[in-house]
């Protein structure tokens, strides 16, 4: 039984499995493509696509842009977009800039609760140029100060708790025409994360779809039968492709494997041939 997964952080942000590892387990789980999907950077993908040829897994290319709309954030997910184009890369680099902005004014708030946390040991950890909060999670672990990335979101990192900061974030549609300009397609990144109330998640995602939205990333670890249901019916209503992904990031999210999320995951590889026909690859 193939599967697909269309969602998955490397080292080359906040993942702690490096893309031939990542490529490794989705063999074993017997996914026949994926997608790298880090933050805000693109150079995870070379080295899976390598590791991929060993299996025939085939990887497409993509990123995870993360959007601000009315405060909350939304996760914009690009695929099949030319990862090397130097507009999208000096883009992603102003994102990453503005993680460096915000991440020593979090250590600032861990410090003034009395945590012993420098950014470098934070960058020393991370050993990319996307360093997000579950990097300083894993600090926190490994200082023995949290047991779990979940107990330090919940007690410091998590919006409205003591050392959460907010940092620049571009608005969707600028996320979206960013996927678009470099000719990717532009998915909803996890629906059940968008903070809106339910009967107004329509009107958002129509709205996106005048901006540019290729997809709905249906298919998710934590979404539940009945939001799986819900997701793919909004996506059949707006015309939308369905997309689908685990959102892997190893130690982080420890629960969530590579191709099967909690273990019940199963993204049909026939989802495949549509994006590509949409991405002008068939
Ligand atoms: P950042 O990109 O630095 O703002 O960090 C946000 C990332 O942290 C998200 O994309 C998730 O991967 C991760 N995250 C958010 N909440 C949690 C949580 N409760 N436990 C583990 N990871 C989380
Ligand atoms: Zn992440
Ligand atoms: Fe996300
Ligand atoms: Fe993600």
């Amino acid at each position: 039984m193939s599967r697909l997964d269309l969602h998955l952080h490397t080292t080359h942000s906040d993942g702690s499995c490096t893309p031939t590892e990542v490529v490794n387990m989705a063999h074993r789980t017997a996914v026949k493509a994926l997608a790298i999907t880090d933050h805000d950077i693109t150079t995870g993908i070379a080295e899976a696509t390598v590791a991929g040829q060993q299996y025939e897994i085939e990887v497409i290319p993509g990123v995870e842009i993360s959007s601000i709309l009315n405060n909350s954030e939304l996760h914009i997910l690009g695929y099949f977009l030319d990862w090397q184009d130097a507009d999208l890369n000096g883009r992603l680099k102003t994102l990453r800039d503005s993680r460096h902005r915000r991440n020593p004014k979090i250590i600032e708030r861990l410090q003034g609760l009395g945590i012993d946390i420098t950014y470098d040991e934070v960058r020393a950890l991370a050993g990319s140029d996307s360093v997000g909060r579950p990097h300083i999670a894993r600090v926190l672990m490994d200082k023995r100060v949290v047991t779990t990335a979940k107990e330090a979101f919940d007690r410091f990192l998590a919006e409205g708790k003591p050392a959460y900061v907010p940092r620049e974030l571009p608005s969707p549609t600028e996320a979206i025409h960013w996927i678009k300009a470099a000719r990717g397609l532009a998915v909803l990144a996890h629906p059940t994360w968008v903070k809106v109330a339910e009967p107004s998640l329509v009107d958002l995602v129509r709205q996106l779809k005048a901006d540019g939205l290729d997809g709905v990333e249906v298919y998710y670890s934590t979404h539940a039968v009945r939001q799986t249901r819900e997701y793919l019916s909004l996506a059949q209503q707006l015309g939308l492709l369905v997309t689908g992904g685990s959102d892997f990031h190893g130690v982080t999210k420890p629960d969530i494997e590579v191709g099967i999320g909690k273990g019940t995951l199963h993204i049909p590889t026939s989802l495949l041939p549509k994006m590509k026909d949409a991405a002008g690859f068939l």
